[in-house]
């Protein structure tokens, strides 16, 4: 077998790995095994390459242990974050993906350009060459940038920068960088091309951060899968370049999941596909939580565990605030303790809750929770006017009625999980600040809502404790 066909075949064992992967990692009971064959199909392709370089009497190799070292001490470190930061950190590696796909473009065109390599400069190359950069580079700094506001960064502005003519600047850039690509796959060799293809460069960086900048936190979790998206997309055309099929097939793989996972993010918010991705035009009015401050109503845990030990139905809604406490295996205890007594247990998953999709699913299955009691939004709305006790933890703009109600409100016309529609309501949380949208949430106000003000986990530990009889009522 030439070393060639084996290259071939170990990246269609790559390709197919890749694809199993994402298929497994669509459900919860096979999505470890989708993580295992992930990494499997990337070695792979890594060992593919190096097969290829060695075949060929290339002595680069070096270059590409040296990058799988390098790699792989800045992946592991990575690695290890707390879940709640997994959204920045996957932002983070899209960032990576787009700088290496935008230096590869680079260091080709420069390379054939050098060479005044002509048969190598095809309009269809230099079209790749141009898709590569202008997404490679815009996810680059557009990455950063979204990982720094979910991050919490200082000196960038979480809130939505917006000026006049946003977006019509923003789309006379753009138009100014695709006419110099136009320029580019005309005259390749021209004098002045490098200079145009430096333009598109510095366009493409400036272009990533105009397109982030008007996007509030609300809409930063489709944000972060467009950039996947257009990672995918310049990893495309990277593979077009260096006429790589694994390259091609992994990225569009990457692009279309990208892109399916931000129309199904876009539906759950609310959010139309196009305002997000024009950014200026997704952009909400300013918060309108700043008014008179309203009164909660404290109550004990005690009272709460009175309350749900008579219940029928209690329905569960986590919230960032319980992946924070990490409350998931008190949350357990809890729902053991309530079932025993004879309490019909639901959890009502919305699908943006936390800070990445399928954030609870993940949280809860590691509390070993049944998948069967875990609802989606629309599965479990219908039955909220039969829950006696809603038990909401570390939730909130998930909760927030104003997203039926106040066309003012930046969440507004995305869909909640009724809450307010129980008969009590019992809201866990450290403080009286909003959440992640920044905004107050008329739930918390409601007659029969009551606050257990303290941290997820401690309140749930109390709570089981009760319910449990311990320290006696
Ligand atoms: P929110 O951020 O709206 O609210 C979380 C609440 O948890 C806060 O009000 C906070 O209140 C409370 N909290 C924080 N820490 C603790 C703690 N240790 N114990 C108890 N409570 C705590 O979260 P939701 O899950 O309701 O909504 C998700 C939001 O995040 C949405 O706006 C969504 O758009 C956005 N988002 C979602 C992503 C996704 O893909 N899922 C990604 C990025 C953003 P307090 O400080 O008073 O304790």
């Amino acid at each position: 077998m030439s070393a060639e066909t084996l290259v071939q075949i170990l990246y269609l064992i790559s390709t197919a790995l890749f694809i199993l992967s994402l298929k497994w990692m669509s459900d919860p009971e096979t999505a470890r095994k989708g993580v295992f064959s992930g990494v499997g199909a990337m070695t792979l392709a890594v060992v593919g390459t190096l097969t290829g370089v060695l075949a060929t009497g290339g002595t680069h190799y070096w270059w590409i242990l040296g990058a799988f070292a390098l790699g792989a001490a800045v992946g592991y470190p990575l690695a290890q974050v707390p879940l709640t930061a997994v959204p920045q950190r996957t932002a983070l590696s899209h960032a990576f993906g787009g700088l290496a796909a935008g230096l590869v473009g680079t260091a080709k065109f420069f390379l054939y350009y050098g060479q005044k390599n002509e048969a190598a400069l095809t309009p269809f190359i230099v079209v790749a060459l141009v898709a590569e950069i202008l997404l490679g580079f815009l996810t680059f700094t557009g990455s950063i940038l979204a990982a720094g506001k979910l991050q919490e960064v200082k000196w960038i502005p979480q809130r939505p920068v917006t000026y006049p003519g946003q977006n019509a600047s923003n789309l006379a850039l753009f138009g100014v960088a695709l006419g110099l690509g136009v320029a580019l796959v005309l005259h390749p060799l021209a004098p002045w091309a490098p200079y145009a293809f430096g333009g598109i460069i510095l366009l493409s960086l400036a272009f990533g951060v105009l397109l982030i900048i008007p996007i509030g936190g609300a809409d930063m979790p489709t944000v972060i899968s467009i950039l996947n998206a257009y990672a995918g997309l310049s990893a495309v055309a990277m593979g077009f370049v260096l006429n790589n099929k694994l390259l091609i097939t992994a990225g569009a793989l990457d692009g279309s999941s990208g892109l399916i996972l931000s129309v199904i993010m876009c539906k759950a918010m609310n959010r139309s596909f196009f305002n997000v991705l024009f950014g200026a035009f997704g952009q909400t009015t300013a918060a309108s939580g700043e008014g008179e401050q309203k009164a909660y109503k404290a109550d004990t845990v005690e009272s709460a565990a009175m309350v749900m030990e008579q219940a029928n139905l209690v329905v569960i809604v986590p919230g960032y605030g319980l992946a924070v406490a990490q409350a998931q295996h008190k949350v357990r205890e809890v729902y053991d303790l309530l079932k025993k007594k004879g309490v019909t247990v639901k959890f009502a998953i919305h699908p943006v809750a936390g800070r990445m999709p399928g954030h609870m699913n993940v949280l809860l299955a590691e509390a070993e929770i049944p998948y069967d009691d875990l609802l989606e939004m629309d599965e479990i709305n219908g039955d909220m006017p039969q829950a006696d006790v809603v038990l909401v933890i570390g939730a909130n703009d998930v909760v927030n009625p104003a997203a039926r109600s106040d066309k003012n409100s930046p969440i507004y016309g995305m869909p909640i999980i009724d809450a307010d529609k129980a008969k009590a309501v019992y809201a866990i949380k450290r403080s009286k600040a909003p959440g992640f949208a920044g905004i107050d949430n008329e739930l918390y106000f409601l007659d029969k809502t009551f606050m257990l003000f303290g941290d997820a986990k401690a309140v749930m530990g109390e709570l089981a404790r009760k319910l449990a009889g311990e320290g006696g009522h």
